[in-house]
């Protein structure tokens, strides 16, 4: 389960200051699930913290990476770094026109977790599982097309 006081109790022990701006950006992660970039963060909260700068988004999303609280999706199709909140073993299916991610649960990722945490001897600290497609509303639009 992740909640916003575990990414909170996260940026706390990596010795990160708990400002605002970093407050806004656990509860944002955690109520958003569009996998968003930093970008879309920054632009998102900017109109209420006008101080907010990207690198602050940046550096505290790369501060939770490290400490395994939120996932690195790595790039979408646009070349753009993006974000899960949700660390539970689960797979991503990204749309590779409209660049949406969404979540796909299966206990089966849980099960190759533990396939390839026993095989491997990896003390594994994280996983991406990631596919690409062309999701449903892509799919009719470009069927639509004459
Ligand atoms: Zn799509």
């Amino acid at each position: 389960m992740f909640t916003e006081s575990i990414l909170i109790e996260n940026l706390r022990n990596a010795g990160l200051r708990l400002t605002p701006q970093r407050l806004a950006i656990c509860h944002l992660l955690i109520n958003n699930t569009e996998h968003p970039s930093a970008q879309q963060i920054f632009e998102h909260l900017r109109p209420q913290y006008p101080s907010l700068s990207l690198t602050t988004v940046y550096n505290t999303l790369e501060a939770l990476v490290g400490l395994g609280a939120i996932h690195n999706l790595g790039n979408d199709v646009s070349g753009t770094i993006r974000y899960d909140a949700e660390t539970t073993p689960h797979a991503n299916l990204i749309c590779t026109t409209c660049n949406r991610i969404i979540d796909y649960h299966s206990p089966h990722v849980q099960t190759l977790t533990d396939e390839v945490k026993a095989q491997s001897g990896y003390q594994i600290t994280g996983a991406r599982v990631l596919y690409y497609g062309l999701c449903d509303e892509c799919q009719q639009k470009s069927s639509s097309q004459p």
